[in-house]
């Protein structure tokens, strides 16, 4: 196994730092990117700005490595876009890794070597792995002593449709839906939302990032109507902490659009979930929700509901994922959004990210699943510990030591369907005992009430067909 690489799937922030860690244990890493730059998923939002500073997206390990290239650490107060992060660390990361890190090399399945997944021979757990990649000259097999698959979950935003399924008609509809923020200051993107009435779906930091884009737009293109579309009973509990959440630029992203929909740029549609997208005969758009209430005149729609991973490259791989989550089952408990929503997770490691496969780890974006509170530090504090165990160092994989910024972003893709109060248990429930980690814990931001954030223009769906 020695002579064989750590495969690592994906060149985003968590892959790239996984291939340093693994690098610092004296092991060979092998990141196979599917794009053609690092970054790739990242990039596709590059007008975004994050709501961490630098100092939060930068992996210490990957800092170390990339002092000694004479690399400029950028100021570590600042927020940078998705395109700061990627041109301005990530693939100045990709470019010390030199040859460890390969582009246009999509992973297509991964198998312990010579077995699928009812094999169940002496020798399974020794067995290496066989991953199988697409490149643009064809397919490649790679033998890997381990894999970390750090493929975020980009590529799998969740559909408008209210049962997690595509909505009658939205196939047909896809040239009218955004599945991403999209970016309004192009003339582009002013080109075709200005003036318009835009649906915009669901209730995570990129709905707000949304609804405050938009809401700007409004004020110099008053002819756009925003209409905002929410699965749950109410929104008291989706702008988050405010002046309490320690990420402050996310607390501050909560407040902005809660001030847009305040402005009455927005109205408010809650217990909305999207049965069927029909077309009419004028171009425009009818939704129609599982209930029957409709939304109508509808010309686009940004349908930010939540990301899905792609579990298919897994399917001769033995995982133990939650049901509920898609997240590893030992993770699930930690960072369920339905029972500790805001931020408050845990740092942990390989110990709970390990799946029954030995040698196989899921980490970063997709090791959080269906979950939105996904941080990228967890990430970092993931594969920092997932290389230990892999190079053996069992007592480092199981010393996590991670202060995580409590945020009160209580809610994210739809996955609430409680009433309001029960609801509310998300940001001040108990937080969950662990008894895997050494951790620190950060402070716990007190709940918004409810009836202090209730103040926005709501419309509750009316059942029958208008
Ligand atoms: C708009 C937005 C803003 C965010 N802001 C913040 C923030 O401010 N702070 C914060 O802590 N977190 C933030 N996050 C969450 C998270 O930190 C980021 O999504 C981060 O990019 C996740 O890193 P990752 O490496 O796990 O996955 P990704 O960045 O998604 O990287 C995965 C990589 O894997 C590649 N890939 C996918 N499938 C394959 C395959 N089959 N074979 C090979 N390669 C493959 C992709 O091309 C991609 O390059 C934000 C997320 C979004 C979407």
């Amino acid at each position: 196994m020695d002579g064989f690489p750590v495969v690592i799937v994906g060149a985003g922030p968590v892959g790239l730092a996984a291939a340093v860690h693994v690098r610092s244990r004296g092991l060979t890493p092998l990141v196979l990117e599917a794009g053609s730059q690092a970054g790739a998923a990242v990039r596709e939002w590059a007008h975004v700005r994050l709501f961490s500073p630098w100092a939060e997206v930068i992996d210490p390990e990957a800092a170390k490595l990339l002092a000694g290239s004479g690399w400029t650490a950028p100021d570590p107060a600042r927020y940078p876009t998705g395109g700061d992060w990627a041109r301005d660390y990530l693939q100045p990361l990709a470019d010390a890794l030199g040859d460890q890190v390969r582009y246009h090399a999509r992973v297509t399945g991964i198998a312990k070597l010579g077995r699928d997944l009812l094999v169940d021979d002496a020798g399974r757990d020794e067995a290496p792995f066989m991953v199988h990649v697409s490149t643009p000259e064809g397919g490649e097999r790679v033998v890997a002593r381990a894999v970390i698959d750090a493929s975020g979950t980009w590529t799998g935003p969740n559909p408008v449709g209210g049962d997690g399924l595509s909505a009658t008609g939205e196939a047909d509809a896809v040239d009218h839906i955004s599945y991403r923020v999209p970016e309004l200051r192009s003339p582009a993107g002013r080109r075709r939302y200005a003036g318009k009435h835009v649906v915009v779906a669901g209730t995570g930091a990129s709905a707000l990032t949304a609804l405050v884009a938009f809401g700007e737009l409004a004020q110099t293109a008053p002819a756009t109507r925003i209409t905002w579309l929410v699965r749950r009973p109410g929104t008291s509990h989706t702008f988050g902490g405010g002046d309490n959440d320690q990420l402050a630029a996310r607390g501050a992203l909560g407040r902005r659009a809660h001030d847009a929909v305040a402005a009455g740029h927005v109205t408010t549609v809650t217990d909305f979930r999207t049965a069927e997208i029909a077309g009419r005969a004028d171009g425009r758009l009818l939704m129609t929700s599982f209930a029957g209430a409709t939304v109508a005149d509808v010309d686009e729609i940004v349908a930010v509901t939540g990301f899905r991973p792609d579990l298919g490259f897994l399917s001769e791989v033995r995982l133990d994922l939650d049901p509920v989550l898609q997240a590893p089952s030992a993770l699930a408990p930690l960072i369920d959004p339905n029972v500790h929503s805001c931020g408050t997770v845990r740092p942990h490691g390989a110990n709970v990210l390990r799946q029954p496969d030995a040698g196989m780890y899921v980490a970063g974006m997709k090791s959080y699943g269906r979950a939105p509170s996904f941080l990228v530090m967890t990430g970092f504090e993931q594969v920092r510990s997932i290389a230990a165990e892999i190079a053996g160092d069992h007592e480092a994989a199981a010393r996590v030591e991670l202060t995580l910024p409590a945020s009160g972003v209580c809610g994210g893709a739809g996955l609430f369907d409680e009433t309001e109060t029960s609801a509310a248990g998300g940001c001040c429930s108990p937080q969950p005992t662990g008894d895997l980690l050494t951790i620190t814990d950060a402070v716990q931001p007190p709940c918004l009430g409810s009836a202090d954030n209730e103040f926005v223009t709501t419309v509750t769906a009316v059942s029958g067909r208008s």
